[in-house]
């Protein structure tokens, strides 16, 4: 059986649980293919690195998923909205590019029902893909940020914006947190009275954090809304990038096998 080799890009890259999720899911489907971390130190050298190692397909992660969109032959889908792609494909030498990461935080938030408006707090590379993903299904999204630079993107791509220090109190269906606000400590993206009020009026709230319950999950159990952590969004970004690495559908058992994967 021909080995094909996979890698995910990034630096730092060691702490990826890519490589354990894709594996797992290589063995289950009795593939025999690697995928391996690849440490890049030069963002510019990504497809050249791609081509040359005779890499089949691989994933992109911080800080090179902009240096994966200007690079490619040709980027696919929502990803030409977001700007940013963590997938390549080697087609014959051609490197096609795609974004995961939005469809698999919509597949993430498939539980939540009639979600209408959505209050995205912060504004990093995963609100981006956040953002275009909820926009291109015609959900109000408004992004609040600590600090302006980021809110730009957002701003040019018609989403309302403000700082998170000086937006006024509105009902939202969905709270998103894609802040890295209580990953390493125990603190709230934004002022707790302020979460406290948005809570109040909302039904959902997604951590892009995840094998932690943070802070700002913590308050919104206690407000009694339907709560999710980052988990799903990563298995399901994984899921749909093996997806278009092998050409077919992923079936459930493989899914709960690359889950598994993830917890190890
Ligand atoms: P970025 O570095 O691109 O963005 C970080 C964001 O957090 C910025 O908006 C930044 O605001 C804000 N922020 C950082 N520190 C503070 C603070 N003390 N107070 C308020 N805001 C703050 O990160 P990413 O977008 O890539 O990642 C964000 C989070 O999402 C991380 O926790 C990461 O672990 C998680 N993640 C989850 C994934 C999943 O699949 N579940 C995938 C990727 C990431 P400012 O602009 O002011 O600096």
């Amino acid at each position: 059986m021909q080995k094909n080799k996979f890698v995910i890009f990034g630096n730092p890259i060691e702490h990826s649980k890519s490589p354990q999720m894709h594996n797992a899911a290589f063995k289950h489907l009795n593939l025999n293919n690697t995928y391996e971390t690849y440490l890049l130190e030069d963002g510019n050298t990504l497809k050249d690195v791609f081509i040359s190692e005779n890499i089949k397909a691989s994933n992109i992660t911080l800080p090179f998923k902009e240096f994966a969109y200007i690079q490619a032959d040709e980027v696919k889908g929502i990803a030409n909205e977001i700007k940013a792609c963590n997938t390549f494909i080697n087609e014959n030498g051609k490197v096609l590019a795609y974004n995961t990461d939005a469809p698999g935080f919509m597949k993430a938030i498939e539980d939540f029902d009639d979600i209408k408006t959505v209050l995205l707090i912060g504004a990093g590379g995963t609100a981006k893909a956040i953002a275009i993903a909820l926009k291109d299904k015609n959900i109000d999204v408004t992004v609040i940020n600590r600090s302006k630079e980021k809110l730009e993107f957002f701003k040019n791509n018609g989403f309302k914006t403000f700082l998170s220090d000086n937006f006024r109190l509105e009902a939202y269906d969905l709270i998103i947190n894609s802040t890295s606000v209580g990953l390493k400590d125990e603190k709230y993206p934004i002022a707790m009275l302020k979460l406290e009020n948005l809570f109040l009026n909302s039904r959902y709230a997604f951590d892009c954090i995840y094998g932690k319950e943070t802070p700002f999950l913590k308050l919104a159990k206690q407000e009694n809304l339907m709560v999710k952590d980052g988990e799903d969004m990563l298995l399901y970004q994984g899921v749909l990038a093996l997806e278009l690495f092998i050409g077919k559908t992923i079936d459930k058992e493989t899914i709960e096998v690359m889950r598994k994967a993830l917890k190890q």
